[in-house]
C-alpha cells in the first residue's frame, strides 16, 4: 500500500504516519527527517537544505525529488510506504506519479489531515523532537515520561528552530501557496481522503484506519 500524508505543518502527519507504518508494516518516509539527519551529520546535502529550512522555505524540488526517488527504490519499499512531507509541490507530485507509472504503479491514498491555522501555532510551540530516532512528542498532548528525554532512545529532545512562532507563520504561508493545491490534485485522481485532524490523536487514527480498511 502506498500512502501520502497531506496537511499543514503541525497537522499531525508524522504522528499518524508512524502509526500507519507500525500497523501496516511499511516504512515511514519523512523528507524532513532525512534532511534533519543530514544536517546533524554535517553532510553537504544537510548544509544546503538547512539554508531553506531555517527560513521556513521549501528545499528546491531538484534536490528533494532525487532523495525521495532514491529512498522509495530501496528494497524495504517493495510492499509500499507512507510518505510524510512529500510531495509538497505540484511538480514533486508529478515526478512521483511519473516514476510510479513507469513501473505500472500508483499511489493508493492521499490522506489529508485537516487542521485550521489557529490551532497550528499552539501545537508547534509544544512539539519536541528527537533528532536521533525521529520520535515526536508534545509537552501537553503527548508528553514523555521524563521531561526533555526521548522515551524510545533516551536522547535529549529539541525544540526545532523552525517551530518558533515567526517561522511557523512563514511555513503556513508557504503551505497555502505551494502545498495546499495538492488537495485538488489528488481529488482529481479520486484518491483523496480527508480526516478531521483537530480530534484526539487516537480518534484521528481510528478515522484513518476506517479509510484504509474499507
Ligand atoms: P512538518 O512535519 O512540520 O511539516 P517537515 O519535517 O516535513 O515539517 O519539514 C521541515 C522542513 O523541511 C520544511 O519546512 C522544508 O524546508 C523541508 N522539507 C521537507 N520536505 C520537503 C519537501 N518535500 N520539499 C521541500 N522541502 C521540504
Ligand atoms: P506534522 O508531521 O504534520 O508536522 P506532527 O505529527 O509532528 O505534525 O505533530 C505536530 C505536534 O502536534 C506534535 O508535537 C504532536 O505530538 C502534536 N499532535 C499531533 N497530532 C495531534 C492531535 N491530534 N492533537 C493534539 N496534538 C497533536
Ligand atoms: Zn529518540
Amino acid at each position: 500500500m502506498k500512502i501520502i500524508m497531506l496537511g499543514a505543518p503541525g497537522a499531525g502527519k508524522g504522528t499518524q504516519a508512524k502509526r500507519i507504518a507500525d500497523k501496516w508494516k511499511i516504512p515511514h518516509i519523512s523528507t524532513g527527517d532525512i534532511f534533519r539527519a543530514n544536517i546533524k551529520n554535517g553532510t553537504e546535502l544537510g548544509m544546503e537544505a538547512k539554508k531553506y529550512m531555517d527560513q521556513g522555505a521549501l528545499v528546491p524540488d531538484e534536490l528533494t525529488v532525487k532523495i525521495l526517488l532514491d529512498r522509495v527504490a530501496a528494497k524495504d519499499c517493495e510492499n509500499g510506504y507512507v510518505l510524510d512531507g512529500f510531495p509538497r509541490t505540484i511538480p514533486q507530485a508529478e515526478v512521483l506519479d511519473k516514476a510510479l507509472s513507469e513501473m505500472g504503479d500508483s499511489i493508493d491514498y492521499a490522506i489529508n489531515v485537516d487542521v485550521p491555522d489557529d490551532s497550528i501555532i499552539n501545537r508547534m510551540s509544544g512539539r519536541r523532537a528527537c533528532v536521533s530516532c525521529g520520535a515526536t512528542y508534545h509537552i501537553e498532548f503527548a508528553p514523555t515520561k521524563t521531561e526533555g528525554i526521548c522515551d524510545r532512545c533516551g536522547k535529549e529532545l529539541i525544540l526545532r528552530d523552525d517551530d518558533k512562532p515567526e517561522t511557523v507563520k512563514k511555513r503556513l504561508m508557504v503551505y497555502h501557496e505551494q502545498t495546499q493545491p495538492l488537495i485538488d490534485y489528488y481529488a482529481g485522481k479520486n484518491i483523496l481522503k480527508s480526516v478531521d485532524g483537530t480530534k484526539d490523536m487516537k480518534e484521528v487514527f481510528k478515522d484513518i484506519q476506517a479509510i484504509l480498511e474499507a
